[in-house]
């Protein structure tokens, strides 16, 4: 057999909320060659609970691995041209497991669970001020019920099994990086239990100045450090693949993992944003908008989450981003389906809503886990408001895709304002930018074009060029003058100003009302 002749490959692990995806690139081009996705479920045991099964999400990425493989041997090309892996997450979910025995103590608590609400006031109640920022200054975050400490505050208060292996110092806490860089590097016979800098500012157990846990951080919310993976950058060797010869991915036995990123950070490498001021906002099941404030971190006024954005190697300077978070944007797609049943796919609601072309005055505040960036108002609810006898399910379909691009623009006027610099045209990606309705409604919305690379995977490239540019691997050079050129199609505006801010005017409207619902 001929085997085509390639440079070296780097694949990547991208777990997302939705979906677990398995890719293989072409260092020298960037060129996606083989992919394979699988769909993660989720379960909403209890009103604002949101759970996904950890043994399931490294099930999913060994069946991507396999089928990956398969495809790619079908190609006639040699698994042995791949020489490192990368790994990137839904960030904020938290896994704890026993690491004598290998098992997860309780579901992976996903990102968007509310449980810990009460939890999140009364801590917030305690502080000077009742200030819900009284920690920004170290970690860059709002006390909220989104990132991982609470989360694993409540696990420890709430779960025996956990609470028992914290006392007998069996527990390891992780986000979905550590979990499964543990699990794929050996788990219980010698896994790496380490997470990097991107996914650990996400805790609120991190200090982003000194860039290491912080003591008096993990104090406050009662963690013991001993569980806590080790933070390493984003770019380094972390572990050998270690997988049995019985499975059928067991051919990726060897590979260095190499780099690891939370997805929003992923993208922001993907899209190759590496100068300070350039941003990406990517559509998932949330809507992630980060922009690149460079070597310092900046305090946002204005309700904007201040994070790490990528340290590319031990030894090489760490980057901060601003990042306007939306709780729910693909999300609402699935409720409509799911939970009203009034759309079959997300294609249909991209006809229906293409239909009409219009919400006709139809609002939708889809705030299920309250609301974030910039009001970080956990007690907000969604809300369908100014209907008529004539609104139909097209209406409300377009009323949704729209909610998507009226969040985005909340967060670019506040992303404008902390920076003083506007952006004059947003980079996308995500799953729902197939959606060419929305992209135009977005450009529409924001009154800038908006441009979409045509490889739309650029949160998993991005994880690929970390681990491809690894010390000790160095097969991707992330030299800008050596990035291959991305090809992209751009959304101009098409609608008057005065008309975009009309309904820009209702929606906040609409957002006054789902506001402070619970209280
Ligand atoms: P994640 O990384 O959060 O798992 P993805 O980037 O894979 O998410 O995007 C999946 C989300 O996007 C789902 O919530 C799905 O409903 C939504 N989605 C995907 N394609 C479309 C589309 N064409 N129109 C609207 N929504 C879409």
């Amino acid at each position: 057999s001929h085997r085509i002749k390639l440079g070296p490959l780097v694949a990547a692990i991208d777990q997302g909320t939705s979906s677990t995806r398995f890719l293989v690139f072409n260092s020298t081009t960037s060129e996606l060659l083989s992919h394979h996705q699988v769909e993660i479920k989720q379960s909403f045991p209890k009103e604002g609970w949101v759970e996904e099964d950890p043994k399931e999400i490294l099930q999913s990425v060994y069946e991507c691995m396999e089928r990956t493989c398969e495809k790619l041997t079908q190609l006639n090309i040699d698994i042995s041209n791949i020489k490192a892996i990368g790994v990137t997450n839904q960030r904020e979910t938290t896994i704890v497991w026993d690491k004598e025995t290998g098992e997860p103590l309780y579901n992976a608590v996903v990102w968007l669970d509310l449980r810990t609400q009460s939890t999140v006031e009364n801590l917030i109640s305690k502080t000077p001020g009742r200030n819900k920022n009284h920690l920004k200054h170290k970690t860059g975050l709002p006390i909220s019920t989104y990132f991982s400490a609470v989360k694993l505050r409540w696990l420890m208060d709430n779960v025996d099994e956990v609470h028992q292996a914290v006392l007998s110092h069996r527990a390891m806490f992780g986000t979905v990086d550590s979990w499964l860089i543990w699990c794929l590097t050996g788990g219980q016979s010698g896994g790496v239990h380490c997470t990097d800098v991107t996914n650990a500012s996400r805790t609120m157990l991190f200090n982003i100045h000194t860039m290491d846990w912080d003591p008096e951080l993990c104090k406050y919310f009662g963690i013991p450090m001993e569980i806590l993976p080790r933070v390493r950058s984003s770019s380094e060797i972390y572990g050998l693949m270690k997988i049995s010869s019985s499975r059928k991915s067991g051919a990726l036995s060897g590979i260095p993992i190499s780099g690891c990123l939370g997805d929003q950070s992923a993208a922001l490498v993907g899209q190759m944003c590496f100068q300070d001021g350039q941003a990406k906002n990517t559509y998932g099941t949330g809507c992630f908008l980060l922009r690149n404030t460079g070597a310092k971190p900046v305090m946002s006024d204005h309700g904007l989450l201040t994070t790490v954005a990528y340290k590319l190697g031990r030894d090489k300077p760490a980057c901060y981003a601003l990042e306007g978070s939306v709780a729910i944007a693909g999300a609402v797609v699935r409720w409509l389906q799911d939970n009203l049943g009034i759309i079959a796919s997300h294609e249909e609601l991209e006809k229906l809503a293409a239909g009409v072309g219009t919400s006709y005055g139809c609002y939708f505040v889809p705030a299920f886990s309250g609301l974030y960036a910039p009001y970080w108002e956990p007690s907000a609810r969604g809300i369908i408001c100014g209907l008529t006898q004539f609104t139909n399910k097209s209406h409300l379909a377009f009323a949704a895709l729209e909610a998507v691009c009226f969040q985005t623009r909340e967060i670019l006027d506040a992303m404008n304002q902390d920076s003083g610099i506007p952006l004059t045209q947003l980079q996308v990606d995500g799953g729902m930018t197939s959606n060419r309705l929305l992209m135009q409604l977005q450009a529409d919305i924001l009154c800038i074009p908006v441009v979409k690379p045509s490889m739309p995977e650029t949160t998993a490239l991005g994880a690929a060029m970390a681990a491809g540019a690894a010390e000790g691997v160095s097969v991707w050079s992330l030299n800008p003058e050596d990035l291959s050129e991305v090809t992209s199609e751009k959304f101009e505006p098409q609608i008057n100003p005065e008309e975009s801010e009309f309904r820009y005017a209702r929606w906040k409207k609409a957002v006054q009302r789902a506001m402070n619902w619970e209280t």
